[in-house]
């Protein structure tokens, strides 16, 4: 039973990952969006590109139900030109939770790609913003893929920016259950979600990611938040007694061993690095705990592969060169999953993005 349940959860999870790709929002300055509902977010920063402008109003509707869609809209110049045009805060890509608006873009000719995740299709079409006048377009998307008795989420999603932000990519993306794991606090999104009107699109949990002396942990649902002070949870001594702790409040979390390995070993952060046999899979700790739900097979941040030159020192790695896939370290975490659950230890294996910030842009390939 437990095996086929498994599986399907990697395969949502690769999809998620997959349809994750709105790391590519490129922003650093986000706290427009703290801006009352009625000032438009983006607005500021067309403005300050100085180009002349005009205006552009959509619609996204889902095919079969006439619906407005959350979605993401990703423009790129119509003349090939590689660099992005600035149509918001977020760069070359706005994202709508409403899915509808009329914003205010730099005059030229564009390709614009509309997307909702992976479950739907995706839409393409060719604009022309005319300053000073208004441009019109709708776009229909379907849904690509049955997901019926499923849902979708990211167990490992941290969005280090405006909170009403994070609520309305991941409704933008088509995820359905955003599970809030920030570094040893507890965020809670429904007031976001309840305020942009998304609850018929997407619900959350709370939880939080736990560092350890013994790796990282996501726990979720949490109720209580004893985890902020470093000292105390670098005095838990053994990953079990973190684990009855973790469980405590409310008492039913899902525990989730995050990046268990990394490309260089590091016991503190991921759990199998020093405790289990890279080569023979041979249990190498005396208070190895197997009782955790859930294992990260698949972490796009941590997985990701540099396929080009290295950056120079201090400078930030270019996204054009990440490689995300099915690395030497994701067999090296299948080939540990499988034995431990060749031992009889069920835990399911997940795949998540560990998104943080935004980022400039990445290919994605898995
Ligand atoms: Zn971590
Ligand atoms: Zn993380």
């Amino acid at each position: 039973m437990t095996k086929p349940i498994n599986v399907w959860v990697v395969r949502l999870g690769l999809l998620l990952a997959l349809s994750a790709s709105w790391i590519v929002l490129d922003d650093q300055d986000s706290t427009a969006a703290f801006a009352p509902l009625n000032v438009d977010p983006d607005k500021r920063f067309v403005n300050e590109t100085k180009l002349p402008v005009g205006r552009l109003s959509f619609e996204v509707l889902e095919e079969t139900t006439g619906v407005h869609l959350p979605s993401r809209l990703y423009f790129a110049y119509a003349d090939g030109r590689t660099e992005k045009p600035i149509v918001g805060r977020f760069k070359h890509i706005l994202v709508t939770s409403a899915g509808q608006e009329i914003k205010t873009i730099p005059v030229g000719d564009y390709d614009v790609y509309i997307s909702r995740g992976t479950e739907y299709s995706l839409d393409h079409q060719k604009i022309s913003i005319t300053e000073g006048e208004t441009t019109h377009f709708t776009s229909t998307l379907s849904r690509a893929i049955d997901t019926s008795g499923f849902i979708s989420s990211d167990f490992h999603l941290h969005l280090q920016f405006a909170m009403r932000d994070g609520a309305m990519v991941a409704a933008a993306e088509g995820v359905d259950l955003l599970t809030a794991t920030d570094h040893n606090v507890l965020k809670d999104y429904a007031p976001y979600i309840d305020q942009l009107n998304l609850g018929r699109f997407l619900t959350s949990v709370v939880g939080a990611e736990v560092d350890t002396a013994f790796g990282h942990y996501n726990s979720f649902p949490m109720s209580v938040n004893r985890w902020e002070d470093r000292e105390f949870r670098y005095a838990i001594r053994t990953p079990g007694e973190m684990l009855r702790m973790l469980r405590a409040d409310p008492g039913e979390e899902i525990v989730q061993i995050n990046h268990p390995r990394r490309w260089e070993p590091s016991p503190r952060s991921g759990y199998f690095d020093g405790r289990m046999n890279r080569e023979t899979s041979e249990i190498e700790y005396p208070f190895f705990e197997n009782g955790f739900d859930q294992v990260e097979i698949y972490n796009a941040l941590t997985d990701s592969e540099d396929t080009g030159p290295k950056p120079a020192e201090g400078e930030p790695p270019n996204y054009d060169n990440k490689h995300y896939g099915r690395t030497d370290l994701v067999n090296q975490k299948l080939k540990d999953w499988y034995s431990l659950l060749n031992r009889g230890i069920l835990m399911t294996g997940v795949s998540n993005t560990d998104a943080h910030i935004t980022r400039s842009r990445t290919t994605t390939t898995a």
